[in-house]
């Protein structure tokens, strides 16, 4: 069915689908899973900002799902067209089949289906005043959103995810980076694989530790690249990886909390990294 043209505005060839037991609906539900997001090197972004700044980002675009309440609305018939022109289906969907495709209730207008692109951790070379936050292990899909998403927001490079770590492309992952996803480059390493790459790294690389004996706010950090090395969140940073640290810094404390959250404790520290680089006159 060609629905493009109903509004007067044509989007290209647009599929109609309203069963849950299409065989595309059910590779893109499967996507909530990530032995399938693998299989298929795919995830969802969910809403119309995310998906325009994906396409706007250079992302490729397999799906973009559209719910009926979409049609006749530019913006998605924009985004439509768009996916049409990049070899991309678009398919047109029931409440409940975005609602089965989201999981959610109340699920956004528009969803894509996008390849997943991971960067080389051969290609992450930092230079200059360049800041990589490498992650051991984390756990936390929100944890990890709210991390790249305060990558992006001061400026930082990218992210190491180090181990076995949740997945970045996990919905609530894409989720809590609030399309931050798009923008910032994710590389993904074995323990031993980021031992082996920090032999070549000759900026700092500053681990941070419950244990660490200096004040974060007391190093110089500027002039040079650095690395921040977050631990995981139940059990910290691995000796193995902390004695492989040119720095263990702590954040003080006071009152009865053991420490702080990983994501909270990650955005004080890209601060205090990033101070001399950022400026709200540089923000416009
Ligand atoms: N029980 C864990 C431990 O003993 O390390 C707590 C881990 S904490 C929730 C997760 C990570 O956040 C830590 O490995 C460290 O990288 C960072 N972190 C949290 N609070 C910190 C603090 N006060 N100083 C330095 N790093 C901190």
């Amino acid at each position: 069915m060609n629905s493009g043209q109903r509004s007067g505005h044509r989007v290209g060839q647009v599929k109609e689908v309203t069963s849950l037991a299409n065989p595309i609906v059910k590779d893109i539900k499967a996507l909530a899973l990530k032995k399938f997001r693998d299989q298929q090197n795919a995830f969802l972004a969910e809403g119309l900002k995310l998906v325009i700044d994906a396409l706007d980002l250079g992302w490729t675009i397999r799906t973009l799902v559209f719910s009926k309440s979409g049609l006749g609305n530019p913006a998605v018939e924009k985004i439509a067209a768009r996916t049409v022109a990049a070899g991309g289906l678009v398919l047109e969907v029931n409440d409940k089949v975005i609602s089965a495709i989201t999981r959610r209730d109340n699920p956004q207008m528009v969803v894509g289906v996008f390849e997943q692109r991971w960067t080389p951790l051969g290609e992450v070379k930092p230079s200059g005043q360049d800041v990589w936050v490498a992650l051991d292990r984390v756990r936390d899909p929100g944890n990890l959103g709210t991390v790249i998403r305060t990558v992006d927001a001061v400026g930082a490079k990218g992210v190491i995810l180090v181990g076995e770590t949740t997945d970045p492309y996990a919905i609530e992952t894409v989720r809590a980076t609030m399309g931050s996803i798009f923008a910032v480059p994710v590389a993904r390493t074995s323990t031993q694989g980021f031992l082996a790459w920090r032999q070549g790294f000759k900026g700092m690389l500053a681990g941070t530790h419950l244990k660490g004996s200096v004040d974060y706010r007391s190093v110089d950090y500027a002039g040079r690249p650095v690395v921040l090395l977050m631990g995981n969140e139940q059990q910290g940073l691995p000796e193995e990886l902390a004695a492989s640290c040119d720095r263990l810094l702590r954040i003080p404390q006071a009152g009865r909390a053991d420490s702080l959250n990983l994501a909270v404790a990650t955005g004080v520290m890209l601060y205090e990294v990033r101070r001399s680089a950022l400026s709200l006159e540089a923000a416009g």
